[in-house]
Formats: structure tokens, sequence, C-alpha cells
């Protein structure tokens, strides 16, 4: 039995496989009454995602994002759900955040060229499909030029954060990022916080500055790992939420959209904190 809500999922507007309505519809099938499309840095999938919604009138769709963040030495992800994703300042924060990504990755492939390992732009644009461009898809054009054998090895030789073609990219920290979605009424939450280092004090500071969950239920979290972390969300009083994070890609980590073990509580608690501040109006 799958949970009734996901609230973290991607479509082809980010790096996911699935149109928003293919995933709707597979959704809905699994059972999720309540799902949120959180595709990275876009909000473009939406339009056509309320419009599957629209013909389950028991769905709710959640209009969400994903947040990349840089914090030293790694990366952290914040969903935001419930988000004014029409509001204009937003918007055109994030048009200028996917403008910056689509010139570090063609400097990243300039890069490459001047290495002696040329790939053609049109490919590493053709992997990314809709959405936006990024190092899985130049490692994937590095794997079908032959100048390596798997995408693994293209960012151990070359794209990784020490490799010869990398490339920095325009940097938000986390605080930052919850302001960001603060400011549109998104509600905030931290994903897959499993191998993040000094967890502790990054809850500190992001709950000091509008943290409402963080993602306790997800893909291949064991027992004792959504123990762990549920305990230290109820520390924070944080709401201990979840997903998916489905792709649609495979691998041993893929979990369907609903198959977490995501408790209805925390899910009707962050309903009725969206319902509170008149969110679940606009939805
Ligand atoms: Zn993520
Ligand atoms: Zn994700």
């Amino acid at each position: 039995m799958g949970s009734r809500g996901d609230l973290h999922t991607h479509s082809t507007f980010s790096d996911g496989v699935l149109t928003p309505t293919e995933l709707i519809e597979l959704a809905y099938r699994r059972g999720v009454r309540v799902m949120a499309l959180t595709d990275h840095d876009t909000t473009d999938g939406l339009p056509e995602a309320f419009e599957a919604a629209a013909r389950h009138p028991d769905f709710t769709l959640i209009p969400g994002i994903e947040m990349s963040t840089d914090v030293p030495g790694s990366e952290v992800h914040v969903l935001g759900h419930f988000i004014d994703w029409q509001d204009r300042e937003f918007q055109s924060r994030l048009v200028h955040l996917r403008e910056s990504r689509l010139g570090r990755a063609r400097r990243i492939v300039e890069k490459l060229g001047e290495l002696g390992k040329p790939v053609p732009w049109e490919r590493v644009a053709s992997f990314a499909g809709e959405g936006a461009v990024g190092r899985p898809h130049i490692a994937q054009a590095l794997v079908e030029a032959g100048h390596v054998a798997t995408v693994n090895e293209a960012f151990d030789l070359y794209i990784s954060r020490n490799g010869p073609a990398y490339v920095e990219r325009e940097r938000l920290t986390p605080i930052e990022v919850v302001d960001i979605l603060t400011s549109v009424e998104g509600l905030p939450t931290l994903a897959h916080p499993r191998d993040l280092d000094d967890l502790e004090e990054l809850l500190g500071r992001l709950k000091e500055a509008g943290l409402v969950g963080m993602e306790v239920y997800y893909q291949d979290y064991p027992p004792e790992e959504v123990e762990r972390l549920r305990i230290l969300a109820e520390r924070f009083d944080l709401l201990p939420l979840g997903g998916s994070d489905y792709h649609g890609l495979g691998g041993p980590s893929q979990r369907e959209p609903g198959d977490i073990p995501l408790p209805d509580g925390p899910l009707e608690r962050l309903l009725s904190l969206a319902r509170d501040r008149g969110s679940l109006e606009r939805v």
C-alpha cells in the first residue's frame, strides 16, 4: 500500500521522464490523492499539471518547486509547497537562474572542446529535453561521444567540482532560498537530508528563517533512518514530510509515486497550514 500523499515529484519540465499529465495519471492510479509537482527551478509544468489534475475531483495538486542551494562542499535542496508561482518577481528570478545555468553548461562544453573531448551542444540539449540543461546531460553526451565509458567516469575525470572542465555556477544559500520561497507564500521543506553534514546546525538556522518541514519519508530510507529523522524533525518543530522524488529513470533507490510510508497526519497538517494562509483557495 502506498501513501495518499507524495510531496516530491519531477516531470519532463526538469529531469523527469513523464509529462505532468502522465505523472498525475500514474500517481492517481497508484492511489495518490495529494501530489506536489516539484520540478527543479521551474514551475513551467504547472499549467499542464493543473489541467490534468482537474480531471479528478478527489485529487489535490500542490504547486511546488525544488530549488538547489550551495553550502561549502555540497548541495542542499529545498522544496517549496503552495508557492504563489505566478508572482512576476519570482518568475523573473527563476528565468535568471535558469539562464545562468545554461550559460554555465555552454562554458563547460567549451572547456571540454579545449581539452580535446568535444561534445556537440545539440546532443547535450537533446538529453536535457524540455528540462534545464545540467551536468548530467553533458555527462551523457561524453559517454555517447565515446570519451568516457560511464556517466560517473565523466564526472570523475572532467566535470566534478575538481575536474578540469568544471565551471562554477551561481550560488544561492539555503537561507536565501527559504526567504525566496517564503516571499511567495511557500511552505519550505528541506529535501533528502540523510547525507547532509552538520544537519542539526543547518536545521537550527533554517527553522529560524522559516523552514516548515523536513523530508523524513524518502525513497529507500530504511525504517531506522526514518525514525532518526522523525525525532529530529520533532525536536526542531518541523513537519515530518516526504516524497518519492519520482523521476522515472529507474535505478535501485527509485520509488513509484506514493511508494513511501508518509502518514496522513503530517500531510493533513501541511494542508491545514496552507488553508490557514489562504493558499488552498489558489489551488
Ligand atoms: Zn533533490
Ligand atoms: Zn527532487
